[in-house]
């Protein structure tokens, strides 16, 4: 399978910015995975719903509906775009993504808008889990410091108060729960081609993705 392009890596690898220029690139949809499990979170916060309640986590994946429309993503029909970028709901989406049942419940979602071909698809499980047949996989990286302060610019325009420091801190909490989870875990395998993105930039990086596209 070649015209499924999977990109996996922590949080702040750079690989939504990446991924979307890409896609962009090659004339393919663009499908991003942890706005998924934002959506999820961003329900489960609005409906009070603890983050480790199995059963209520069922209920709520059986009755919502998530959608793309082109880069916005709409939850029950309501566009929660940039609703669901703040540190907040970014932490409850680790939470919440490290339940069985809602990384199940997200499985089929992602594996069907994937199976239409001609997608690049970027999040932790992509080239693991979700797409492992795929022959075009990349495993994008940066330092844990290079990637707090790419996150710390996005943040600070939505949540003021943040500080790098703490950006650093939720960073790296993060980093331990997505790669030490039972389910899916972050990982990087020998079938995906590493990229370490420190001193990198966008252009650098998407060109080199695309010299070793098969
Ligand atoms: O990439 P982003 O920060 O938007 O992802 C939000 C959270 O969703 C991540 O911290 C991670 O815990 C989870 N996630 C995941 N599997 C994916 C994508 C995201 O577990 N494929």
């Amino acid at each position: 399978m070649k015209n499924v392009i999977t990109i996996d890596g922590p949080s702040g690898s750079g690989k939504g910015t990446v991924s979307k220029i890409l896609a962009r690139k090659l004339g393919y949809r663009y499908l991003d995975t942890g706005a998924l499990y934002r959506a999820v979170a961003w329900k489960v916060q609005k409906k009070n719903i603890s983050p480790d309640d199995e059963e209520s986590l069922g209920k709520l994946l059986d009755t919502t509906v998530i959608k793309f429309e082109g880069l916005k993503i709409l939850v029950d029909g309501t566009d929660v775009s940039a609703a669901i970028r703040t540190a907040e709901i970014g932490e409850l989406s680790s939470q919440v993504s490290a339940m069985p049942i809602v990384r199940k419940g997200l499985f089929s979602m992602q594996r069907k808008m994937g199976l239409e071909g001609n997608v690049v698809i970027e999040g932790r499980d992509t080239g693991t889990a979700i797409f492992p047949e795929s022959e075009n996989k990349f495993y994008l990286d940066a330092t844990t410091e290079e990637r707090a302060r790419r996150r710390y610019e996005e943040l600070k325009l939505r949540t003021p108060e943040i500080t790098l420091k703490q950006t650093v801190e939720d960073i790296k909490k993060r980093d331990r729960r997505d790669s030490s989870r039972a389910s899916s875990p972050l990982m990087r395998t020998d079938d995906m081609i590493h990229i370490d993105s420190t001193g990198m930039s966008v252009e650098q990086v998407v060109s080199f993705i695309l010299d070793r596209l098969t």
